[in-house]
């Protein structure tokens, strides 16, 4: 019997592999998927072998858990292009110069004014989620309708919106893009000023390298499909039929697929409130390989549901990627042909090669994107409600005490995790 069985072999699950493996405790790591790295998910487009990050990508300037891992494991950090050219599609036509026409500059430069003193407001909070912000019970449609702000600024938000935010806003608060644009200068463009490194050879390798050196042993592709714990120990139940016991367990999964594990005892109150309704993030993250174009531009507005594009860098063949991100329910056709339109409208220069993205929100082991609280939820996402009870840790980005959302807050709550483990059990 291990000393320890971890669930889930994303970077919350490595991390905490890790940090055991470190102490010098014997590690079980479970994963439902034939690979591991969950939501970090490193591999070309197609049959092109330069790696591309089909989960998260970007870290941020005080990400030092992240930079500490990629230094342990020798993984560059690449800075992110320098924006040197931006766009806007008006809905009519593709603007180089100002995101609307001549004579609505003045209420659309007022808007998004006000949007940034709201963001600015934000700046010395602490907290991610800003219980105490007036908007926090409100959704991102009644806030923009109570600030009154021209449509071209709706629209604006809502680009911004399907890089942070990223579900329905009737029904998730304004709070994510306002706070991460709090970061810089308030401005909506100012995100791009935190989104500073990738990690060059993929995260999803970061994560794999991660779980070696923990020296862990790994099942991939059999689901735990059962949890029940007694005074003794923790047994679980895989979909293969295998049964396993543990001395201490950590549930590392995404809160949206707690819900593929039965628990005995049965799951607090709150947690299963939110498994069962779960968290809102829907994006589609599509990634593009074109040719024609420049690194360095960023354009919004609407292109086939798409709403925000970067062109990323340039990849060995000379050709370009491109990073595009839409709502989910926004994107319904992911052909080429509709691909090509929308890369067209955006940068009619390009010729799209290839494009790919992985469905999220289908996968059972993710359904969804990034963690993104609904109205009311927050306090089901707060650590106090995920604290361990006997032998059954709970670890994942999405209920991170901090750095929820981010890889950063993976790495924290799987050390959080097994911290609690050798704490409780020093030898
Ligand atoms: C498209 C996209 C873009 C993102 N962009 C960024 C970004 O730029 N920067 C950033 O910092 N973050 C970003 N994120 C968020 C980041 O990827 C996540 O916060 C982080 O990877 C979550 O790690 P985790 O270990 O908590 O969860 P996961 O990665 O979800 O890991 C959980 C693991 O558990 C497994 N599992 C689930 N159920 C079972 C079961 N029953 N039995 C066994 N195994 C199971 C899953 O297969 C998975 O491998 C993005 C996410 C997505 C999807």
């Amino acid at each position: 019997m291990h000393d320890v069985v971890v669930i889930g072999a994303g970077l919350a699950g490595a991390a905490a592999a890790l940090r055991l493996g470190d102490a010098g405790r014997s590690v079980l790591v479970i994963e439902a998927r034939g690979r591991t790295g969950g939501r970090t998910y490193s591999r070309g487009i197609g049959d092109d072998t330069e790696v591309m990050e089909f989960g998260g990508s970007w870290i941020t300037p005080w990400h030092d858990r992240m930079r500490a891992l990629a230094a342990r494991f020798d993984m560059a950090l690449r800075p992110t292009h320098p924006v040197v050219e931006r766009r806007w599609h008006d809905g009519q036509s593709l603007r180089t110069d100002t995101p609307v026409a001549a004579e609505a500059l003045a209420a659309h430069t007022a808007g998004l004014a006000a949007l940034r003193q709201d963001a600015l407001d934000m700046h010395d909070t602490t907290g991610r989620w800003h219980n105490g912000s007036p908007w926090a019970e409100t959704s991102t449609a009644d806030y923009l309708r109570a600030r009154g702000v021209p449509a071209s600024v709706v629209h604006e938000f809502m680009a911004w919106w399907a890089i942070s935010g990223s579900g329905d806003p009737d029904r998730i608060n304004p709070l994510d893009p306002l706070y991460f644009a709090s970061h810089h200068d308030g401005t909506l463009d100012g995100m791009m000023a935190i989104l500073t490194h990738t990690i060059a050879g993929g995260v999803g390798t970061l994560t794999g390298r991660a779980l070696a050196a923990s020296g862990a042993d790994l099942v991939l592709g059999d689901a735990v499909v059962e949890v029940a714990e007694n005074g003794h120990h923790v047994a679980l139940r895989l979909t293969s039929g295998r049964t396993l016991r543990a001395q201490q367990m950590i549930v590392a999964v995404a809160v949206n697929a707690v819900a593929t594990i039965r628990f005995d005892p049965p799951l607090r109150t709150a947690q299963q409130a939110l498994t069962t309704d779960r968290h809102k993030g829907r994006a589609v993250k599509m990634l593009l390989r074109v040719t024609g174009v420049a690194p360095g531009i960023l354009v919004t507005g609407e292109a086939e549901g798409l709403r925000w594009m970067f062109s990323e860098r340039a990849l060995a063949d000379g050709s370009t990627a491109i990073i595009a991100f839409g709502l989910y329910d926004e994107v319904p056709d992911t052909s080429f042909a509709a691909m090509s339109r929308a890369v067209k409208r955006f940068f009619p220069e390009a010729t799209l090669l290839s494009h790919d993205w992985h469905d999220w929100v289908r996968d059972p082991y993710s359904s969804g994107t990034w963690v993104s609280h609904g109205l009311g939820q927050t306090p089901l996402f707060a650590a106090e409600e995920w604290r361990a009870e006997g032998r059954v840790h709970f670890a994942t980005s999405d209920i991170a005490s901090r750095e929820s959302v981010w890889f950063e807050g993976a790495v924290i709550s799987g050390e959080d995790a097994a911290d609690a483990i050798l704490a409780s059990h020093p030898s």
